[in-house]
């Protein structure tokens, strides 16, 4: 998608400090952080949210793969994080390429708002 922000982030049009690259997903600081780590996990292939989503290796890489070895480069993997995945209007989301926040550092309240 040639107008995603987070498409020209994971080519390296934007340039952005990744904490995390693979060939398949990069992650990087959120701009506007809600808690002392707070990260967006991404794949670089463009889905528009979670719903979208169709390829099941990707799925399963980002979740088994990626989010525990961010949270251990973090040093959140002891301590907790909160993962949240924003889709669609209500669910909040403002960036229509999918991200997995990931946020730790300090204790989560519930209900999120
Ligand atoms: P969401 O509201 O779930 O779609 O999350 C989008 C997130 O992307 C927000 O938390 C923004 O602060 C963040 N964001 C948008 N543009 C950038 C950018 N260029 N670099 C880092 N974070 C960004």
């Amino acid at each position: 998608m040639s107008d995603c922000i987070f498409c020209k982030i994971a080519n390296k049009e934007i340039n952005s400090q990744f904490i995390f690259e693979d060939d398949q997903v990069v992650a990087f600081r959120d701009m506007n952080p809600q808690a002392p780590q707070h990260i967006l996990i991404i794949p670089k292939k463009h889905f528009a949210n979670i719903l979208e989503v169709t390829d099941k290796e990707l799925a399963a890489h980002i979740l088994v793969d990626v989010i525990p070895e961010i949270a251990k480069i973090l040093g959140v993997d002891e301590t907790g994080f909160r993962l949240v995945v924003n889709t669609g209007k209500e669910g909040g989301q403002t960036v229509e390429h999918l991200h997995f926040h990931l946020l730790g550092g300090r204790s989560m309240q519930w209900p999120p708002g």
